[in-house]
This record gives structure tokens, C-alpha cells and sequence, in this order.
């Protein structure tokens, strides 16, 4: 078995007491960073991709890197943990909701620049919208993403990516912010990309910008019809109506040699339409389990032990979770427990 990654981005400096929000005068402090930016007591399961997660205490959305950095440092300064969200098409909320401040990243943050066959692009930007101006531009390199429904800080952060490519190859160079409010500009070579992961995992920052060096594509039309065939492809291959939070597990080589991909192995052992409360194994495809209405974290997180545990015992071969998990303290952990 692979050793158990756990948490991994606690990106909160510890001390804070959940009954304390009330009365701390913090919601105040955070409306004078972000005036029309805070909300109190938002329902994870109404913003969630999975539709699950209890109520959210605080949401912050950021206008501007400054705002990022200011709100870091009073983070930082009252102690008060937080956790980073994009989207959210990778994330399971835990049913108990968030005690930890939420930020998320999203439209304020989305702008796209283009400068000969570099792409600078604001860390909330909507990855489908980007592989087009991409591709309105004649610029090759990040077709594939064109499916792909999150935001460039969550793509960045998972390297992600489809056709067995990964965005972390056309990254030039990345923004972020430190814990204490700091601006950090970094190489895509100092990124510690490899598959499904990035030092963003595990270093707390907060990514504001990405820089693409993209190549000039011979032939616009051709690249067109790639993506169009892309999109077409997921439509068929992907469960289209419930929510779900895209493939479940990674990709294991060596397992992949012997099994093929998770979705393979997971659909031989007879796990599709497998149900625990309302989480389902999807019958379109294996790898994605899918909410019927009402899944809990917790029905998710069985159904990924259960799954877990079955292909180990079949195979020998331990399969990474890619989704990650929120749990209440705003702790981000990858759900990858003993068999
Ligand atoms: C239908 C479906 C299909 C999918 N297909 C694919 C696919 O083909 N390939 C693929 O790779 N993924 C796929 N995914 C998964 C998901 O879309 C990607 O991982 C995506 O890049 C996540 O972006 P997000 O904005 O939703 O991030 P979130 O899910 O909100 O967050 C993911 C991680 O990124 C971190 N993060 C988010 N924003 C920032 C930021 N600005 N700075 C620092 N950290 C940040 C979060 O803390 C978290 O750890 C799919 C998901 C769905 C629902």
C-alpha cells in the first residue's frame, strides 16, 4: 500500500475556538478588507459542484491580489485558520459544514491577457472560457483543459488536466500569496509539478496569477475541431445529469499496466450502480461516484473506502484518491485510509 497522504493543506495558524465567532467583531473586520465580499452561514451544498457540505460560517470572496493579501495577513495576525477554495469541482465539504474561513476564489479574479503566445491569467478564471481565448487567439497547448469545470488556481493547484497532459507543462511562471500576506513569483519549474500534483498542495499559498507560454497553433480551425471532439468525447464518456466531482480516484502506472485505469477495475469488480445512502457508482462511468439528491460526505467517504479496499484486495494495488476532502477545522485532506 502507498503511504497515506493526510492532511496536506491546513492553511489556518491554529488557535482558533469556534464559538468565538460570534461577538469577536471578525465579520465586521473582514467587511472592512472586502466590503461586499463576506457572507455568513452559506450552505456548502448550495455551492458545491457535489452538492454536499453543511453551512460554511464566513465565505470571503476577494476582489484583487491586494485584497488576497490583506486578508491573509489579518488571517495570519489573529490567528484565525482558513482554507482556499476555487470552484469547487474537486472538493468534498464535510456534512458539519466549516468553522474555518472559506475564501474562494472566482470571477473577481478572472481576467485573461494575451501578449504574442503568453497568457496571463487571473487565478479565477474559468478554465472552458480560457482554452477558448486560447484558441480565438491561435494558440495551441491547453486544448485539452477545454472540459475541464474549475478555475485556473484549482487546475494549477491539481495540475490537472485531460488526454494524458497536465497544465503544469505550459506554466511559465505563478503568483501566490503566503501565509502572512506576502507575494511570492515563482518559475513553473519551481512548482514541483508531476501528476495530480503541485507544491500548492502542501505549501498553503494562495495562487493569484499563472503565466502560459503557449505555441502558436498552424492551424486554428484544426484546433477548433480538436476541442469540439474533446467536449464531445466527455459528453459520452462522463455522467452528464447528477452532480459529481469528475474522476474519483488517480491513475496508478503500474496498476494501469496490469488493470487499466481505475474506471476499468472499479466497473470489473461489479461496482457500478453501487449505492451507499444517496452516493452512488455511476453507470456511465466507474470512476465517478454521483449525488442522487441527497449523498452526505459521509455516504461518499464510504463508498471510497468500500471501493478502496475491493480494488486492493483484488489487485494488490493501492488507488490514490484525487478528490480532496474539507473537513470541519478547514483542514484539506486526501481521503486515503488503510485498506
Ligand atoms: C465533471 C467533472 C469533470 C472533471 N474532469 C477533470 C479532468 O478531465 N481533469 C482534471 O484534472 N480534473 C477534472 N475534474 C476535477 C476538477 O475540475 C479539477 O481538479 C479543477 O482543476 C479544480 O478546480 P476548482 O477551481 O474547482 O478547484 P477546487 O475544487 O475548488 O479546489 C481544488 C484544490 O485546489 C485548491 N485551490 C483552488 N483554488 C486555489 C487557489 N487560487 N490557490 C491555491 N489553491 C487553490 C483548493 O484548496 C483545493 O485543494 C473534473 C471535475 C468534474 C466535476
Amino acid at each position: 500500500m502507498s503511504a497515506t497522504r493526510d492532511v496536506i493543506a491546513d492553511t489556518g495558524v491554529g488557535g482558533f475556538n469556534a464559538s468565538s465567532w460570534a461577538g469577536s467583531g471578525l465579520v465586521r473586520d473582514l467587511r472592512r478588507i472586502v466590503p461586499t465580499g463576506v457572507a455568513t452561514d452559506v450552505p456548502l451544498r448550495g455551492i458545491s459542484r457535489w452538492r454536499i457540505g453543511g453551512p460554511a460560517d464566513v465565505l470571503v470572496r476577494p476582489r484583487s491580489i491586494e485584497d488576497i493579501s490583506r486578508l491573509r495577513e489579518f488571517l495570519h495576525r489573529r490567528r484565525i485558520p482558513h482554507v482556499v477554495i476555487g470552484s469547487t469541482s474537486n472538493l468534498l465539504f464535510d456534512d458539519a459544514g466549516l468553522r474555518a474561513v472559506c475564501i474562494q476564489i472566482g470571477e473577481p479574479l478572472a481576467h485573461v491577457t494575451i501578449a504574442g503566445t503568453r497568457m496571463t491569467v487571473g487565478s479565477g478564471a474559468w478554465v472552458p472560457c480560457l482554452a477558448r481565448r486560447a484558441m480565438q487567439s491561435g494558440l495551441s497547448g491547453v486544448a485539452h483543459i477545454c472540459g475541464i469545470p474549475g478555475t485556473m488556481g484549482g487546475l494549477v493547484c491539481m495540475n490537472g488536466g485531460s488526454q494524458r497532459q497536465c497544465i503544469g507543462t505550459v506554466v511559465a511562471s505563478v503568483t501566490s500569496v503566503g501565509l502572512t500576506g506576502e507575494i511570492h513569483h515563482r518559475a513553473g519549474s519551481a512548482c514541483g509539478f508531476g501528476y495530480r500534483q503541485s507544491i500548492f498542495q502542501d505549501n498553503g499559498e494562495v495562487i493569484a496569477e499563472v503565466v502560459l507560454d503557449l505555441g502558436v497553433a498552424p492551424d486554428r480551425d484544426a484546433l477548433r475541431r480538436e476541442m469540439l471532439q474533446i467536449m464531445a468525447s466527455r459528453r459520452r464518456k462522463f455522467p452528464q445529469k447528477q452532480p459529481n466531482c469528475g474522476s474519483v480516484f488517480k491513475s496508478n502506472p503500474a496498476m494501469y499496466d496490469q488493470f487499466g485505469p481505475p474506471g476499468a477495475i472499479i466497473e470489473r469488480l461489479g461496482f457500478k450502480g453501487r449505492r451507499i445512502g444517496g452516493a452512488r457508482v455511476s453507470e456511465t462511468h466507474a470512476n465517478f461516484i454521483v449525488n442522487d439528491g441527497d449523498a452526505t460526505a459521509r455516504d461518499v467517504l464510504q463508498l471510497i473506502r468500500e471501493i478502496r479496499r475491493a480494488v486492493f484486495a483484488h489487485s494488490t494495488h493501492s488507488m490514490d484518491v484525487e478528490v480532496r476532502f474539507v473537513s470541519e477545522e478547514g483542514h484539506i485532506v486526501t481521503p486515503n485510509r488503510e485498506h
